[in-house]
């Protein structure tokens, strides 16, 4: 059985919704995973925004706007009175249910709960389309089966379970309809995946059920080989191995939520990213096969801080590096890339919301210094350290670029630089220019 994942744009409207529906009812049994339409869940996280801060009527006024352009689809999408009547009866109920929110003390709980409502809505209404086409179809509801533990990490184990269950109970339907995003957590409370995450429950549901493929349809033809918004001319990747796709989905290309990849790479599940827009085209399949010496792609990461500690004690000593990692560890910090030396080492964080107490204890053991705005530009592909040629090749392609840190032999498949925000576009294209032409 195949697993399709549907973004927020692929089912955006009444129209684009049916083209979804012509491509999945091919009589082929089949789970596919819909994210909200559109727009939805950043309106939900608006509305959210104006009850925290008790401001009933703002709230109201975005409810009602998300409303009536959900009746606006019903309109469009349904050719029958009956099902637009049914369809209208659905959204009114879910609607009640946010505005019920205005009466209550609002939390993070309750925040949860309005975020998971935009799956909620385009399953239900996808799923009463395909019914009213006469196909063959059934809702699994995402909230009895994902679930995810005390550190927020799923619960394989519950989720294959659950949802073997659910499947058993009706196995003659052909398509079944189930939402992204959304989970239970550890104490049965409605949770989320964090934001685009609705490609990361199409993983887990591949994986629980053994799928054959697990695909994820967008608005471009796969993953391209650098970034189409810098650089022109750019090609989709035909082919990429789980760990390019992992580092390129992770250090910016945006198709693909980098956690996705775990989950199928795991269990040994293809995952091939294709287009709505022009399904015949052939996307990007990701497994473990990769094309053998080759680079493949190029993707920038914004936003980063490089910090620097130079320590005289760091010579020949030992424990430096854990009291360093340590530090970051107690500020709940992730670190992207390392590069160290005898006496120092630099570290490259996306998240420098903690970075002044982090700093202030790092001058504990060295002197400091930070460098922000920078950009973490990846190369992807079989870099293999016995092929040959390819470090002087991507390197050499830089030698305009000022570059405050490189990495390469972390893993296979990637060599990372840090370079200023600034120089990044101009980094990206004679990247292009050296690789790709
Ligand atoms: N609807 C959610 C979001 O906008 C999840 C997703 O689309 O993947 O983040
Ligand atoms: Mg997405």
């Amino acid at each position: 059985m195949k697993v399709l994942k549907f973004g927020g744009t692929s089912v955006g409207s009444a129209a684009r919704m049916k083209d979804v529906a012509k491509l999945i009812c091919d009589g082929d049994q089949k789970i596919v995973v819909l994210s909200a339409m559109s727009g939805t869940t950043n309106s939900l996280v608006e509305i959210s925004d104006y009850l925290y801060k008790n401001n009933t009527a703002g709230a109201l006024e975005r409810i009602n706007a998300l409303e009536k352009r959900y009746y606006d689809v019903t309109e469009e999408l349904y050719a029958t009175v009956e099902y637009k009547v049914e369809a209208t009866t659905v959204l009114k109920s879910h609607f009640e249910y946010l505005r019920s929110f205005s009466k209550s003390i609002f939390t993070l709980f309750e925040e949860k709960a309005i975020l998971a409502e935009g799956e909620l809505l385009s399953t239900t209404i996808f799923q009463l389309y395909l019914k009213e086409k006469g196909e063959s179809s059934a809702l699994l509801p995402a909230l009895e089966f994902m679930r995810i533990d005390k550190n927020a990490e799923p619960d394989t184990s519950f989720i294959a379970g659950s949802l073997a269950k659910q499947l058993i109970a009706q196995p003659d339907k052909v398509i079944y309809i189930t939402q992204g995003f959304i989970c239970r957590n550890f104490y049965g409370e409605i949770d989320n995946l964090q934001r685009g995450g609705s490609d990361y429950s199409a993983s887990l549901i591949g994986a629980a059920v053994k799928a054959t493929e697990i695909q994820i349809w967008t608005d471009i033809d796969g993953m391209h080989n650098n970034d189409p918004r810098f650089v022109e001319g750019t090609k989709p990747v035909p082919v990429l191995h789980f760990e390019e796709a992992a580092e390129l989905a992770y250090f910016g290309a945006k198709i693909l939520h980098p956690t996705c990849i775990l989950p199928a790479k795991l269990n040994n599940i293809p995952v091939r990213l294709l287009n709505t827009m022009e399904p015949k085209a052939p996307g990007t399949l990701i497994s473990t096969q990769s094309k053998k010496g080759k680079i493949e792609a190029v993707a920038a990461k914004d936003g980063i801080t490089a910090i620097k500690i130079k320590s005289g004690r760091m010579l020949l000593a030992h424990g430096f590096l854990r009291k360093v990692f340590e530090i970051f560890e107690s500020y709940h910090t992730p670190i992207d890339m390392v590069t160290t030396s005898e006496v120092g080492v630099s570290v490259s964080i996306d998240n420098a919301k903690r970075l002044d107490e982090i700093v202030n204890e790092l001058k504990k053991f060295g002197t400091v210094s930070v460098d922000k705005e920078m950009v973490i530009v990846c190369v992807v592909g079989d870099m293999h350290f016995d092929n040959v040629g390819f470090q002087a090749k991507v390197v050499g392609a830089m030698s305009e670029i000022p570059i405050r840190m490189i990495s390469y032999g972390g893993s296979n498949y990637n060599i990372s630089f840090l370079i200023k925000a600034k120089d990044k576009k101009r980094a990206l294209n004679s990247l292009s220019k050296a690789l790709f032409n």
